[in-house]
């Protein structure tokens, strides 16, 4: 009964790209340098583990992952922990993540201990000032996460993801606990932080709607593998796998005058990602499933510059017209 953690993760050298992955059909993405990918998909698609196996808490099955041009799938544990101080995860439910015996300046503390910063006073300052880069005051870092709202909460746990001054982090549905209202500010946080910090972000979320801002390019997953990816624009304005628009289909259009097309809401459960269908993973959901499509799986191709596509439905007479 054993899920498949199935994701290969390959590399490519290129000298800009901080990170790359290869999904079960020969699909490599990279992250670029100062990027936001944002990965999408219903839960169980994998985007979770996808975040996790880049950051190697969970190991790859197969494949390669690459940080900043360098193969980091065979360092060793001690290698790996200097190398954390680079990339960070930054998880949904700050709460579970944030251990409620500690005040925050001990879990902020803690990053900088297990990364060897040993002056405490120089601690204590790296702790002050973040706490002001993330909208805390000095006071809160006496206090205990139950003390604090959930927005703030999750600005502790942003704040404890940046302690180490990373270069990439990997935002793990950092606002899908919070309230609406409450999202955009910390969206709009995670966006400043980005450019003071110079950060590459991997931000991950089940719905479309959130990643739109904030990404420029979008991926989307269905049962472990990629099934479109392109820039934020190109897939928002025209996306081309069946599964996207259904997942567009559900977002609450700003346009109440436009139509919503009923023929591509998502109708029909999840497969068990344990056990996906045959042929295109997304066939028992797609309304223009075809015969080829429950036997053969279709390969992630690029069919337009830098819009990549895993579906029959753009053959290479299509693609070429
Ligand atoms: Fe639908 Fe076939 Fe395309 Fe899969 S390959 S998304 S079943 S049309
Ligand atoms: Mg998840």
């Amino acid at each position: 009964n054993q899920l498949k953690k199935y994701f290969p993760i390959t590399g490519g050298i290129l000298a800009r790209k901080i990170g790359e992955v290869k999904a079960v059909d020969d699909v490599s993405f990279s992250v670029h340098h100062g990027e936001t990918l944002g990965l999408v998909g219903e839960s169980g698609c994998g985007k979770s583990t996808t975040g996790r196996v880049l950051l190697r808490l969970l190991e790859a099955t197969d494949g390669d992952i690459l940080f900043e041009g360098q193969s980091i799938t065979t360092l060793s544990s001690k290698q790996m922990k200097k190398l954390r101080k680079e990339m960070q995860l930054i998880f949904q439910d700050p709460y579970a993540s944030l251990n409620p015996r500690h005040t925050v300046e001990k879990i902020l503390e803690e990053p900088l201990i297990v990364h060897g910063i040993k002056d405490k006073q120089e601690r204590k300052k790296r702790i002050r000032e973040m706490l002001s880069v993330v909208g805390l005051d000095s006071y809160h870092a006496s206090r205990y996460p139950h003390q604090f709202s959930g927005g703030q909460r999750q600005r502790i746990g942003i704040a404890r993801g940046l302690m180490t001054h990373p270069k990439l982090i990997i935002a793990d549905e950092p606002v899908s606990a919070l309230d609406v209202s409450i999202q955009s500010q910390v969206l709009n946080l995670l966006k400043d932080l980005q450019h003071k910090f110079d950060l590459t972000y991997i931000f991950i979320a089940h719905d479309l709607g959130v990643v739109r801002h904030i990404s420029d390019r979008v991926g989307v997953m269905y049962l472990g593998r990629l099934v479109e990816l392109t820039a934020s624009d190109a897939l928002y304005d025209e996306p081309l796998h069946p599964y996207t628009k259904s997942l567009l289909s559900s977002v609450p259009i700003p346009d109440p005058n436009l139509p919503i097309n009923d023929d591509e809401l998502l109708t029909g459960e999840m497969p068990s990602p344990s056990n996906p269908p045959k042929g295109c993973a997304f066939h028992t959901r797609c309304k223009e499933c075809m015969d080829m499509c429950k036997t053969t799986r279709p390969v992630f191709k690029e069919i337009k510059p830098n819009h990549y596509v895993a579906c029959h439905l753009y053959n290479d007479e299509q693609a070429h017209s």
